[in-house]
């Protein structure tokens, strides 16, 4: 067997593997088995790429760069992977994803350059490989900028309000037509003035799509970059003729496209005017409202109430993963149903920084998979539900998304936990969250804050829960 034979017989099982890595990521149960059979697709595909390209070019001072420019990768990958904070991982994917768009630009470049690095090509071959080249470096251009925005607003670098700039969408429609117009223009007299203006072009309407997105609609748009840099990948993959790439690429295009419409019907968004980075720019109201005056509980008072319940929901958010409190939550979930309170999650689809997170970090805590629910699966349980605990969640369970169409979050389904008996939410101030709303349940009659990072206010409640005799319920 030739080593090509063998490299494609690789790139085969590879993509195969991939496939059955997505498959595994669809369950908590499978979800580390899948995670496994994407790193070997991709340890896979690395060594029949460079074997092929030994084959290719023996003994070339290209092989040399390239084992350098690997190992380089690779060190700075592992060193990044390891220190990363669960919390800063949806800004590191928009920066890997800023990557794989600037990669597709760069070989988008390189095509129009060296042509004949790809192969001998002749009349209506050289013409769709000046519409690739065309294609990958605009997708590829959207991609990287839209991505460096996503990681600054996710990293707090930059504002997460909307940029709203006069007549945005037609800036948006214009650059669409003229793409359309270049391509044309160029597949039939390629000239290096509108492979430039196209990468402009693209690089400012990355920038403008992403930058147009409110802060509380950005986990669409990580998952849309995800989606985007497949596509680009995909058009890689053309360019350079690797079958493999093309095939993954188009399994993270549309996986991440299916990510993104799940998505946005789970925080009731139209999915056109995602791609069209139009939505998220409805004037902020409420802001500067006067809701009153907000009470507190202390420790002891917290524990009573649980101590006296019998129906428990937590409703966990980014604040319960900035303080690392799913350790100490897990214990506590452990002690009341131990005293027999019936305890229950609710996992709000955005809830955190990254598509799953609540579920991975209870995962990680082993909290049992059968008391975490989904928000369409437990919404209606709270009017029954003694206390419910909000630890560091704040958009997700703002009751102006249900009741305030003028909210800059209207729309966007929310946990109805002021429907519960008693609410006790955990956060260290009366700070706005995420998408930099106000948050009216924290004032209303049945909700007491319990100030203080959440990981310590729940080690202290399970500390004066020793002292509380086991309840006889409500
Ligand atoms: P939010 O981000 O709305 O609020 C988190 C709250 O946690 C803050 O109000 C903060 O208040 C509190 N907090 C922070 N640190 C601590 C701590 N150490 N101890 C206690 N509390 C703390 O949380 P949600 O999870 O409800 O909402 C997620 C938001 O993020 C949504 O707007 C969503 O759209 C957005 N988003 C989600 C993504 C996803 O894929 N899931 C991706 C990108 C954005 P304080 O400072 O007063 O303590």
């Amino acid at each position: 067997m030739s080593l090509v034979t063998a490299a494609n017989a690789a790139y085969l099982v590879a993509a195969l593997l991939f496939i059955m890595s997505l498959a595994g990521l669809s369950k908590h149960e499978t979800a580390r088995r899948g995670l496994s059979f994407g790193i070997a697709g991709m340890a896979l595909a690395l060594l029949a790429t460079v074997a092929l390209v030994i084959d290719h070019q023996p003994a070339t001072i290209g092989i040399v760069l390239m084992v350098v420019a690997v190992l380089i990768g690779a060190t700075l990958g592992l060193l990044r992977a390891r220190r990363v904070q669960m919390t800063e991982m949806p800004e590191l994917i928009a920066l890997l994803h800023s990557f794989v768009g600037l990669a597709a630009v760069l070989v988008g470049w390189n095509g129009y350059l060296e042509p004949e690095l790809h192969g001998e090509l002749t009349g209506s071959l050289l013409d769709i490989h000046h519409a690739e080249v065309f294609i990958g470096v605009f997708i590829g251009a959207i991609t990287f900028t839209g991505s460096i925005v996503a990681y600054l607003k996710l990293s707090g670098k930059m504002k997460s309000a909307p940029l709203v700039l006069p007549g945005k969408n037609l800036i948006n429609l214009a650059i669409l037509v003229a793409f359309i117009a270049l391509t044309t223009a160029f597949v039939i007299s390629p000239a290096l003035w509108m492979l430039a203006l196209v990468t402009v072009l693209a690089l400012a309407l990355g920038w403008h799509l992403v930058a147009s997105i409110g802060g509380g609609d950005m986990p669409v748009v990580v998952s849309m970059l995800n989606s985007y840099s497949g596509w680009a990948a995909a058009a890689t993959g053309f360019l350079l003729g690797n079958d493999l790439l093309i095939v993954t690429g188009a399994l993270v295009g549309s996986s991440g496209a299916y990510l993104s419409y799940i998505m946005c019907k789970a925080m009731n968004r139209s999915f056109f005017s995602v791609i069209l980075g139009g939505f998220g720019i409805e004037a902020a109201s409420g802001e500067g409202k006067d809701h009153g005056e907000h009470s507190e509980i202390d420790v002891a008072g917290a524990a009573e109430m649980l101590a006296g319940a019998s129906k428990v929901i937590i409703a966990p958010g980014y604040g319960m993963a900035v303080a690392q409190a799913q350790y100490p939550v897990a214990d506590l979930t452990r002690t009341l149903r131990e005293r027999g309170v019936d305890v229950r999650f609710a996992v709000h689809p955005v809830a955190g920084r990254l598509p799953g997170h609540m579920n991975v970090l209870l995962a990680e805590a082993k909290v049992p998979y059968d008391i975490v629910f989904e928000l369409d699966e437990i919404n209606d349980d709270f009017s029954d539900t003694d206390v419910v605990l909000v630890i560091g969640a704040n958009d997700t369970v703002n009751p102006d998304a249900a009741e305030d169409p003028g909210s800059p979050i209207a729309g966007m389904p929310v946990l109805h936990v002021w429907e519960a008996a008693d609410v006790i939410v955990f956060k260290r101030s009366m700070a706005a969250g995420y998408a930099g709303v106000q948050n009216p349940l924290f004032f209303r009659d049945n909700t007491q804050m319990l100030f203080g990072d959440a990981k310590d206010r729940v080690d202290d409640i399970l500390g004066a829960l020793k002292e509380q005799p086991v309840g006889a319920g409500r």
